[in-house]
């Protein structure tokens, strides 16, 4: 069994609290390796360490910094397959989607290609006579970062690459669950010429997040992550001054209108459904059909979808679907919800519960499951299931459709299936939700666009990548000046207009 370490000062280092968590196989139930669980104050010296080297890389001109990414961009191609089998390994999913966790990542990483066009700052020639006023996005210092389980390529370079494209020095706590990945990275961006002590990676749990969140020189948290967590985060980074955001779990309702191609609505349920077993904030849990008989024809087509669906191990080959949950403790809590949900009266359609896969029968793959005739009180309607189950609600009018996408708690993404403009038009634009599709079942945004969700979804005001990450990891500095010749009058004693 591998010992996984830390990621400080440029170095692989061996953690010295004592302290360890299991990283799984998935797929055959095994642990695979052991990863540390940082102390305070190991935290601390990466954040010494950060805070010593951050001063240079910020003077460093925007462009040199652009060409550590350039570099990156090509390592990460020529790395790719070794960066997804980790995640495989570790996280279960399919070996493609894998790859696919790789380049959405990869793509934010182009576009801070662009910093220095992005950073540069306004300016007003003749504000006043003689005076001029300029505006200017400086780092912030040392920024920290904590991820999920679900995407260990793309959420942490979702985060570090705009932090360290700005000037930042970053600190990044992965999951526990899959740390492989995030140390690759970290020693790849080295390679692309990062100076060392400017991305490390501490592995931890709730003690090294509380070091970060309290550390007075760190500056910014992002966080990713459960609902729960993403709030006491927020409320704690928040309170200790820091600029925060964080984006919780999601309930991803795709309504399906009665005048929907249901083919092309099926296959589009199917694959955002269960994909990566549903451990997406993107996945859609609940399909709305529009009216009883758009119902019943959606049921119809889903069912021999996911009865085809093929369950396995990412080293099966690339026509398996999806792949094991990520622990045990996930596959009982998907099981759980499901047997609430029986209980509770909604109609089990495609029964996963008995999944069993000759080979791997201590894995933790849980069969694909479809509800009908769920309704808003249910606990598998109201919770994220976070596997691969899909629920059905029956809406009776478009109106009652859009009623339910909006009165749930989450808002993070939601979709339309219609071939009626006016109706995809009106749901886009009524909808409390951050992220849209109209027929598009998992609407991630581009790299240039940004993403976020609403409601208990998405905590602070700027989203993740995009323009949107160049502000939330640079602060605004506003200059006015004159120079002598344009002094014209003594002590000024009341605020007037410029003349
Ligand atoms: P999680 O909340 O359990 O863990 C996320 C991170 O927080 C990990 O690094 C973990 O070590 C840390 N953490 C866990 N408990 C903590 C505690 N008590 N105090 C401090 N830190 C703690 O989430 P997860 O299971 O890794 O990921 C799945 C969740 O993430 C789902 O809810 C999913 O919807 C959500 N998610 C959201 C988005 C989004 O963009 N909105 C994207 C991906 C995943």
């Amino acid at each position: 069994m591998q010992d996984l370490t830390h990621y400080v000062d440029g170095a692989r280092v061996a953690g010295t609290s004592g302290r360890f968590a299991d990283v799984f196989n998935p797929a055959t139930g095994e642990v695979q390796a052991r990863t540390p669980l940082a102390s305070a104050a190991e935290v601390d010296r990466a954040v010494e360490i950060a805070a010593a080297a951050q001063p240079a890389w910020a003077e460093t001109n925007p462009q040199r910094r652009a060409r550590v990414m350039m570099k990156f961009v090509e390592l990460l191609n020529r790395d790719m397959d070794k960066l997804a089998e980790a995640i495989s390994r570790e996280h279960g999913k399919t070996f493609p989607d894998a790859k696919g966790d790789v380049q959405r990542g990869l793509e934010v990483v182009e576009f801070c290609i662009g910093a220095p066009h992005l950073l540069k700052g306004e300016y007003t020639d003749n504000a006043g006579r003689g005076i001029d006023m300029y505006s200017m996005r400086q780092p912030l210092g040392v920024c920290a970062g904590i991820t999920p389980f679900n995407f260990p390529a793309m959420i942490p370079m979702w985060m570090f690459a705009p932090a360290l494209a700005c000037g930042n020095a970053f600190i990044l706590k992965p999951s526990e669950r899959d740390p492989s990945c995030p140390l690759m990275l970290a020693e790849l961006m080295e390679e692309a010429g990062l100076p060392k002590g400017l991305l490390q990676v501490v592995n931890g749990d709730k003690e090294a997040v509380d070091a970060l969140l309290d550390h007075e020189v760190v500056q910014s948290i992002g966080f990713v992550g459960s609902t729960p967590i993403a709030q006491y985060i927020y409320s704690r980074g928040c309170a200790a001054g820091k600029r925060v955001q964080c984006f919780g779990g999601a309930k991803n309702h795709m309504i399906v209108m009665p005048d929907a191609d249901m083919d092309q609505a099926a296959d589009a349920l199917v694959g955002a459904g269960y994909g990566a077993a549903g451990e997406r904030c993107m996945a859609i849990s609940v399909a709305v059909p529009v009216g009883d008989e758009a119902a019943d024809r959606l049921i119809e087509k889903l069912v021999p979808r996911i009865e085809k669906l093929k369950v396995g191990p990412y080293t099966a080959g690339d026509d398996v679907d999806y792949g094991p949950v990520v622990t045990a403790a996930a596959k009982e809590k998907i099981l759980g919800l499901v047997q609430s949900g029986v209980d509770q009266g909604a109609e089990l359609v495609v029964d996963g519960r008995n999944f069993s896969l000759q080979g791997y029968e201590d894995g933790f793959f849980v069969g694909p499951h479809l509800f009908d005739r769920v309704t808003p009180d249910m606990d598998i309607y109201r919770q994220e299931i976070f596997g691969p189950v899909l629920s059905t609600v029956r809406a009776g009018s478009y109106e009652e459709a859009l009623g339910l996408a909006m009165d749930h708690e989450y808002g993070n993404g939601t979709a339309i299936f219609t071939r009626d403009g006016d109706t995809a038009r009106d749901f886009a634009n009524r909808v409390n939700i951050g992220m849209v599709g109209v027929n598009v079942p998992i609407p991630v945004p581009l790299a240039y666009h940004s993403f976020g969700g609403w409601k208990k979804s998405g905590f602070g005001d700027l989203n993740q990548h995009g323009t949107d990450s160049f502000k939330f990891y640079t602060r605004t500095k506003t200059v006015t000046a004159r120079w002598p010749s344009g002094i014209k009058e003594g002590g000024e004693f009341n605020f007037r207009a410029m003349d």
